[in-house]
């Protein structure tokens, strides 16, 4: 059967195989704004520019796989929050993307920091972030961890438990320190989103249930430490989070639970932090709100709260990780093999191998997450056809987007660029297959440098000590 391709009329058939969110492309070779760092955009011939740099340029000289992250756009995202939240403190979530640089970067935009090991600590402090603007998470941080953090001066420390009460306690007892906390508390609410990444309804690892009554009696005990200046309640309910509703509940059960400690106590808790989540726009079907909206929405639900419970109202913070680093990052791979795969039906999938793979993203193997992708090399008049993208490891599931409309024309050697690749890509790697972990590479400007550079085979022959 012939098909004749009218402005896209008839198209093969993909029935039971494309999702529904995922649209038949109007334009392949269009780059969806939402989806790429601000200024990105495709050069006379056809090749995509991100930070004023051909990604072809960038993939040549650094080599594929490897993360490009546009300074001008991850600096003008902490401005944006800086801006639509005034008063607010951010706290940048490191655990989604941290170098030295990236620390430098934001200490320069004037947010705060938000770290969860000695590692981020070290990274943090070296990149000049000060120890004063560091807020330190974490569920089981050890005793050497906290005994660092106090000898740095560290901003505030986020208590998950009682056991870690004591030990900040006795870090405090031998070093002479006062400690500024926090108390996380779950409040309940289950983030419409990935079920692992849903961290405030009651059955998970993080913080003190406030229906259980630890929140209220670990608030109480911090006030009562001699060694401890209790800062206020802090609430994390998920990520990649599109809807207020969620954090309106979180809102009204943190500042409930602020007017009973001060029902206990006579006291009232001087801040509130919301935490992050914020969502991105990963695949066109994902619609972020702007970051003026989302405040307006927190301002309004924090008024009403307040009134209703005759609160003052609080200092109050934030800590968006993936909504600052997320979308100023672009991975890109260099094409391996094509294969067009018979399905049932007479339909085909497209299933092209690239240079990584869930080594360097997990994310779409551990919580089923979607990505886009473009042809970066070039653009292309070929139809669209429906793609796997799949990494080189020895997993089935080792796919980096698990559907997406690609050219027809793909072919070996061509650079596949992946937009929102800057947060929780790099950071989660492995080296699952003893494959080296790729590189991140600051664009600005039209000009490159390595913020963290390529691993190496001798990176991995060395840590290898045995006989
Ligand atoms: C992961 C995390 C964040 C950041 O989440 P994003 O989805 O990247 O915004 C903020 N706060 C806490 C406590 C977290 O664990």
């Amino acid at each position: 059967m012939t098909h004749t391709h009218i402005a896209g009329s008839i198209h093969a058939d993909y029935s039971g195989l494309q999702p529904q969110w995922l649209q038949w492309p109007d334009d392949l070779n269009a780059l969806e704004e939402k989806l790429w760092p601000t200024g990105t955009h495709r050069d006379e011939q056809g090749r995509i520019v991100v930070g004023g740099a051909r990604l072809t340029d960038l993939a040549a000289e650094h080599g594929t796989p490897a993360y490009f992250i546009d300074e001008a756009d991850f600096r003008a995202r902490c401005a944006d929050f800086r801006e639509a939240f005034p008063g607010w403190k951010i706290y940048y979530a490191g655990k989604s993307l941290l170098t030295r640089t990236i620390a430098r970067w934001v200490a320069e935009e004037g947010l705060s920091l938000d770290v969860t090991t000695m590692g981020e600590m070290r990274i943090a402090l070296a990149g000049g972030m000060p120890a004063e603007r560091l807020g330190f998470h974490g569920n089981n941080k050890s005793a050497e961890e906290i005994e660092f953090a106090l000898e740095q001066g560290v901003g505030r420390i986020i208590v998950d438990s009682f056991h870690e009460i004591e030990r900040i306690e006795a870090a405090c007892e031998a070093g002479g320190h006062r400690a500024k906390v926090m108390v996380r508390v779950t409040t309940g609410v289950e983030a419409h989103t990935h079920e692992y990444i849903a961290t405030a309804h009651e059955d998970q690892k993080f913080g003190l249930s406030i229906t259980g009554g630890q929140a209220l009696a670990g608030l109480v005990r911090c006030h009562h430490s001699p060694y401890m200046d209790l800062e206020g309640i802090h609430s994390h309910i998920g990520s990649q989070i599109f809807e207020t509703m969620g954090f309106e509940v979180a809102i009204r059960r943190t500042l409930k639970l602020a007017h009973q400690f001060k029902t206990a106590t006579g006291v009232e808790l001087p801040e509130l932090d919301l935490g992050g989540g914020f969502g991105i726009a990963y695949t066109e079907a994902d619609t972020p709100k702007p970051t003026t909206e989302l405040a307006a929405a927190f301002e309004e639900m924090i008024d009403h709260e307040c009134r209703a419970f005759g609160l003052r109202r609080p200092s109050l913070s934030i800590e968006p990780g993936r909504a600052i680093s997320g979308p100023a990052g672009v991975a890109i791979y260099t094409v391996g093999t094509v294969k067009a795969v018979e399905l049932e039906g007479g339909r085909t999938r497209t299933y092209i191998s690239v240079d990584g793979g869930m080594s360097d993203n997990i994310r779409p193997a551990l919580y089923a997450a979607e990505y886009s992708a473009a042809l970066a090399n070039r653009t292309s008049d070929a139809e669209p056809v429906l793609c796997r993208v799949v990494g080189k490891h020895c997993e089935g599931g080792d796919i980096l987007i698990r559907s997406v409309f690609l050219p027809a024309d793909v072919a070996v050697g061509d650079l596949i660029a992946v937009p929102g690749s800057g947060a929780y890509a790099r950071s989660m790697a492995s080296n699952y297959n003893q494959v080296p972990r790729p590189p991140v590479i600051g664009v600005r400007e039209g000009r490159s440098s390595v913020l963290l550079r390529r691993e190496t085979l001798d990176d991995l022959m060395r840590l290898d000590v045995g006989e």
